[in-house]
C-alpha cells in the first residue's frame, strides 16, 4: 500500500514544479505563426525576460534546454584561437567547459571541488598571468551563478571585481540556469557580459526553452567571430527585424504562452519578493537540517549559509542512504527528491549517499514544510538517525518571516 495519492511535489532541482496558471496558458489550439497575437504576444515577453535577468542588454531565445544555451552561448564569442577560464564549483561548470572543448575553445579550469564557492583572488592571479604570457588573452571568464550539483552560490559581483582588478578584458558569462529567479542576480549591475538561463527551473515552464542574454561588450566580441552556424547565432534571434527570426524557424508556441503566464506571474509577486520567499522557503529547509544533523549523519554539503543557492540545496546522509530516501519518499509520500549528482567522492562514487532538495519556483511553505515532514518520515522508517526539532525549527523559520507585516506588492497568490 502507499499513501502517495494526491499532489506530487517534483522535489528535483528542475523541471520544477509547473503552477496550474502556467499549465492552462498552454492549454490551446495552435495560434497563427505568422501574424497576429503571438506576434504581439512575443513583443511583450522579450523586455519582461529582460527585466527578470535585470538587464537592458539583449536576449536570444533557443529552442532548446540549458545545454543548448551552454552551446549557443560560447557559440557567439568562439573567435580564432579562443579560449574561456572556468573556475568550477561542481558538475555543471565542467560540463559547460566540456561544452567548450568541443567546440575548439581552449579551457583553463581552476577547480573548487565540491563544496568551496569561487575564490576571486585566484581568477585574478590567474587572468595577471594570462595577461603577462604573451598570448591572446582569454576571451571570457564562464561560471555558475549557482552550482546545482553542489548547491554552492558563487559571488558573481566579486568575480567581476577580480576580472576588473586584473585589467584583463575577458567577458564574463554565467550560467543562472539553477538562479534565475530564484537568487537575487543583477545582470548589469554586476557587470555579466552574457547571462544563460532556461525556462524549466526559476522559470516554472516546462523544459524546452532557454535564453542567452548579452551585453554591448559581447556584441563587439562576437562581430570577431569568424562564422557562428546559423541556428544558434544570437544576432538574427536578438534583433529580430522579422518573427520568424526570433526562434529561426517556427515559434515554440505553447512554451511561450506558458512563459508569457509565468513572467505574470512573477511581476504580479514582485521580484524582491520572490527572492526573498525562496531565501526563507530554503533558511526553513536548512534549519530542519541542521536540526536532524545533530543526531544523526544528515549533513549540508554547504558549511556557510551564505554561500548557499535559495534554490537547491544538497544534503550527505553517506552509504546509500541518500538514494533509499529518495526511493522511500517517492513510493510512500509523494514527494520525489534530487538524486545526488557529482560528488563522486571514494566512498560513494555514484553520490548515492547524497540527494538535492529542489526548491525553485512555484512554492510555498505548506510544500516545503510536508516536503519535509515526509524526508523525516523516511528516517524513521528506514531507520536512518536524525536529531529532533526539525520540523520544529523550520516552522519557526516561516512563522518569524510571516509574523512581519505582509509587503504591498504581494499578489495573494493561490496554488490552484
Ligand atoms: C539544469 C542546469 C543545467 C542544464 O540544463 P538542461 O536544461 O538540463 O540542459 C545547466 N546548468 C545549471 C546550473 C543547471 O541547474
Amino acid at each position: 500500500m502507499t499513501l502517495a495519492q494526491g499532489r506530487p511535489y517534483l522535489a528535483i532541482p528542475g523541471p520544477s514544479v509547473m503552477p496550474d496558471r502556467v499549465l492552462q496558458a498552454m492549454h490551446r489550439p495552435a495560434p497563427n505563426i505568422y501574424e497576429g497575437a503571438l506576434e504581439e504576444m512575443v513583443e511583450g515577453v522579450i523586455p519582461d525576460l529582460k527585466s527578470v535577468a535585470r538587464t537592458s542588454g539583449r536576449v536570444a531565445i533557443y529552442i532548446a534546454n540549458g545545454h543548448g544555451a551552454w552551446e549557443a552561448a560560447l557559440a557567439n564569442i568562439a573567435v580564432d584561437g579562443a579560449r574561456v577560464l572556468m573556475p568550477a564549483t561542481g558538475r555543471f561548470g565542467h560540463g559547460w567547459a566540456e561544452m567548450a572543448r568541443g567546440l575548439g575553445i581552449g579551457v583553463e579550469m581552476i577547480d573548487f571541488g565540491r563544496a568551496a564557492p569561487i575564490d576571486p583572488s585566484r581568477v585574478e592571479e590567474t587572468l595577471r598571468a594570462d595577461l603577462s604570457s604573451g598570448r591572446a588573452p582569454i576571451t571570457a571568464v564562464i561560471a555558475s551563478h549557482v552550482d546545482t550539483s553542489t548547491s554552492i552560490l558563487n559571488d558573481i559581483k566579486a568575480l567581476r571585481a577580480a576580472i576588473d582588478a586584473a585589467g584583463h578584458p575577458a567577458l564574463l558569462m554565467v550560467d543562472c540556469i539553477a538562479s534565475l529567479a530564484c537568487d537575487r542576480f543583477e545582470m548589469d549591475d554586476w557587470g555579466v557580459d552574457v547571462m544563460v538561463a532556461a525556462s524549466q527551473k526559476g522559470l516554472m515552464v516546462p523544459p524546452g526553452l532557454s535564453f542567452v542574454f548579452y551585453s554591448g561588450k559581447a556584441e563587439a566580441v562576437r562581430a570577431d567571430v569568424p562564422r557562428v552556424s546559423h541556428y544558434w547565432d544570437w544576432t538574427p534571434r536578438g534583433a529580430a527585424q522579422m518573427f520568424y527570426q526570433y526562434f529561426g524557424g517556427t515559434a515554440p508556441t505553447h512554451h511561450l504562452y506558458g512563459l508569457r503566464e509565468a513572467l505574470d506571474m512573477l511581476a504580479e509577486e514582485g521580484l524582491e519578493n520572490v527572492w526573498s520567499r525562496h531565501r526563507t522557503l530554503a533558511r526553513s529547509i536548512w534549519a530542519a537540517a541542521q536540526a536532524w544533523g545533530q543526531g544523526g549523519p544528515l549533513h549540508l554539503n554547504v558549511a556557510d549559509p551564505a554561500l548557499r543557492s535559495s534554490a537547491v540545496t544538497a544534503l550527505g546522509l553517506g552509504g546509500k542512504d541518500g538514494l533509499r530516501l529518495r526511493k522511500w519518499c517517492e513510493a510512500n509520500t509523494g514527494v520525489t527528491l534530487g538524486i545526488g549528482l557529482g560528488m563522486d567522492t571514494p566512498e560513494d562514487p555514484n553520490s548515492e549517499g547524497f540527494f538535492r532538495i529542489g526548491h525553485m519556483g512555484h512554492l510555498n511553505p505548506h510544500m516545503i514544510l510536508g516536503m519535509l515532514g515526509s524526508v523525516q518520515s523516511g528516517f524513521t522508517a528506514l531507520d536512518i538517525p536524525f536529531g529532533t526539532g526539525g520540523l520544529e525549527a523550520a516552522i519557526a523559520v516561516i512563522a518569524e518571516v510571516a509574523k512581519a507585516p505582509a509587503s504591498s506588492a504581494g499578489g495573494g497568490q493561490c496554488c490552484g
